[in-house]
């Protein structure tokens, strides 16, 4: 795990805290309002200070070592399927505290000698795990630096990305390519994926089974990489991987500890292509993510 010095945020974890967080999750079990968690022993729990209550990130974790493995089978529809039901099913407020973990880090998950490439390979070239392969032309499977430190996570690829085979290549792409380069790195510098490697038809948001078929790949993905900060673009893919229904607006910008990787949602390029005002937010969370990986400020303004 990468030891990244934190900036001086309020929402970052602190693990000095847990005592206080075990004895609150205690707390909050007598008042039956738990559990939160599977296991104490779990050494990370995933925390935004405050708000808001964000769910479980196991589920999917399971699911992602369900997608690996020698043989590397995918995992069933039934056990995804159950998957997504439970990590959707509706969770007691919990102020802040997230369910913990099954697995202590998201690279605790990683199969031993995953990498992209094997992660390419076991999807393979004509996937027809869940329905979107039916409109499919391209399967759109991420690009940019295997041992990038920072990774954008969106939705699912647009009619671009299909006929092309790669990710943020239309409109709202290169508003993601400039806001890459505001930030002082290039795409190369970066990896690009999405929750789900097909096109949705009429770009209709990517469906539960479609994400349950689909993320335990992104989260292989993520493993392999192993970056310093993980960046979700856009509501699907902050609440895939956060496990959450609730809305983004509510915790975009907040640092988030995903199973020891630094995590951090914004809003979607597509977005601020439709609301432009919207685009000093999200510069304030890449100037938070530049912070973090010590880059510096080249442009004072969004891009
Ligand atoms: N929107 C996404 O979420 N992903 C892409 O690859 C393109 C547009």
């Amino acid at each position: 795990m990468n030891s990244t010095a934190l900036p001086d945020n309020p929402n970052l974890v602190d693990h000095s805290d847990r005592p206080r967080t075990e004895a609150w999750l205690r707390y909050a079990e007598d008042l039956n309002l738990g559990p939160f968690y599977r296991s104490r022993n779990a050494r990370s729990v995933l925390v935004s200070i405050g708000e808001p209550a964000l769910q479980s990130i196991s589920p999917v974790m399971n699911a992602a070592k369900a997608a690996g493995g020698a043989a590397r089978p995918a995992p069933s529809t039934q056990e995804l399927a159950d998957t997504a039901r439970q990590s959707t099913a509706p969770k007691p407020h919990s102020a802040g505290i997230i369910a913990p973990a099954s697995v202590s880090s998201l690279f605790d998950a990683r199969i031993e000698n995953d990498t992209l490439e094997s992660i390419r390979e076991d999807i393979g070239p004509n996937c027809t795990r869940c329905k979107l392969h039916k409109g499919r032309t391209k399967i759109v499977f991420g690009v940019g630096n295997p041992k990038a430190e920072l990774v954008f996570v969106g939705e699912g690829p647009g009619r671009d990305e299909d006929e092309q085979g790669e990710p943020f290549v239309g409109r709202a792409g290169k508003l993601l390519t400039q806001m890459i380069e505001a930030m002082g790195l290039r795409r190369q510098d970066v990896y690009i994926c999405n929750v789900v490697k097909c096109r949705p038809p009429e770009n209709r948001l990517p469906e539960k089974d479609e994400i349950a078929t689909c993320s335990p790949y992104l989260l292989r993905q993520l493993g392999c990489i192993q970056p310093k900060v993980i960046c979700a673009l856009g509501s699907c893919a902050a609440q895939t991987l956060l496990q959450t229904t609730q809305g983004i607006s509510r915790f975009r910008g907040e640092w988030f500890d995903l199973l020891g990787t630094k995590f951090i949602a914004t809003y979607h390029p597509a977005y601020l292509l439709r609301n432009p005002p919207a685009k000093s937010e999200v510069w304030k969370d890449l100037q938070k993510v530049m912070a973090l990986l010590g880059l510096q400020t080249k442009r004072r303004s969004a891009p």
